[in-house]
């Protein structure tokens, strides 16, 4: 039987010490399942030896793809571009650093012949990362959760396999600010988990700073949510029936400036949207390209 080519999507930034070792992983569980296969390496900028190390893995085997940004253009961006290149059948999205165990890939293969246009690999248990990580990301998802009109699965990330047929509307979505998890589930089709316990990186450290993990939570509540915006309304309404309330002279003062308060945080949270409208509205592209080996765009 003819199998369908698979394309597994990797974005790397700063990842010299794992680049080599994440290929021959790779390699190994894709030889093993017997599907012709892709690698897409998305270098997102880095400057360290990375590229370098992609380069001679792309000369040692036209399989191995290698994408390289002008600048970092951050995670999701790198994963949408190596989305877009990709011209599998099915595509696998998976981290560099071997936290997201390769193995795993064929058991969403699995699925996927069994008919399921997305598997999500849910994380069971994670191993080696900081006590504030595990509880900050585990509060972030059950939030996202509460907040958002459209079902997003707790504590999984963006280690999954997409149907064809899914990514083909996900390559149309063009948003700036991506949560791409949530596209994911938005999409729709066939969803189902694979569960698995994230292990600790192979080499090198994190490249999430609290910063970017800040963005990719306000990214996700955000684009997926309109609940902030009736929160300041709530805020204002409560506000506005307490005043009265209350006569004496502080209590005026502790009014003014709970109202000063409340106007604070509700501008707070319509400047967010409105940032997001006027990134939106500039219409610049996602992700710059610097460079390509073995990609061909006749797909
Ligand atoms: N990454 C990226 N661009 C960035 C930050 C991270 O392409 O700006 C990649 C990184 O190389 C890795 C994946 O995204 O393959 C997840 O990053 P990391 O493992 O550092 O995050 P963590 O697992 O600590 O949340
Ligand atoms: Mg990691």
């Amino acid at each position: 039987m003819h199998k369908k080519l698979v394309s597994v999507v990797i974005p790397m930034y700063y990842e010299e010490k794992v680049a080599e070792e994440c290929c021959k992983r790779l390699k190994r569980v894709m030889d093993s399942c017997g599907y012709p296969y892709e690698l897409i390496f998305v270098n997102d900028g880095s400057r360290d030896g990375t590229q370098g190390i992609l380069e001679q893995l792309a000369g040692r085997d036209n399989r191995v793809k290698v994408i390289a940004f002008s600048r970092n253009f951050g995670h999701q961006a790198a994963v949408t571009a190596g989305i877009d290149k990709a011209g599998g059948s099915a595509i696998v999205i998976i981290d560099a650093d071997l936290q997201d165990p390769p193995e795993l890939i064929i058991e969403m293969l699995r699925l996927w012949e069994q008919g399921y246009e997305v598997v999500y690999a849910k994380r069971k248990r994670r191993k080696g990362e900081s006590f504030f990580k595990r509880v900050s990301a585990s509060l972030f998802y059950r939030v996202l959760d509460m907040l958002s009109d459209t079902r997003i699965p707790v504590d999984t990330g963006d280690f999954r396999l997409i149907d064809a047929k899914a990514a083909d509307v996900l390559r149309n979505m063009r948003e700036k600010d991506r949560f791409l998890r949530g596209m994911v589930s938005w999409v729709g089709f066939r969803q189902v988990p694979v569960e698995y316990e994230r292990e600790e990186r192979y080499a090198g450290e994190t490249k999430y700073p609290l910063k970017k993990m800040i963005k990719l939570a306000l990214d996700g509540i955000f684009s997926f949510s309109y609940k902030p915006l009736k929160l300041s309304q709530y805020l204002g309404f409560f506000a506005v029936i307490s005043v009265p309330l209350i006569f004496t002279r502080d209590a005026i003062m502790a009014a003014v400036v709970f109202l000063g308060g409340v106007q604070l945080i509700s501008i707070g949270i319509l400047g967010e949207y409105i940032g997001r409208i006027h990134e939106e509205s500039k219409g610049r592209p996602l992700y710059i390209i610097e460079k390509e080996i073995n990609i061909d765009d006749e797909k």
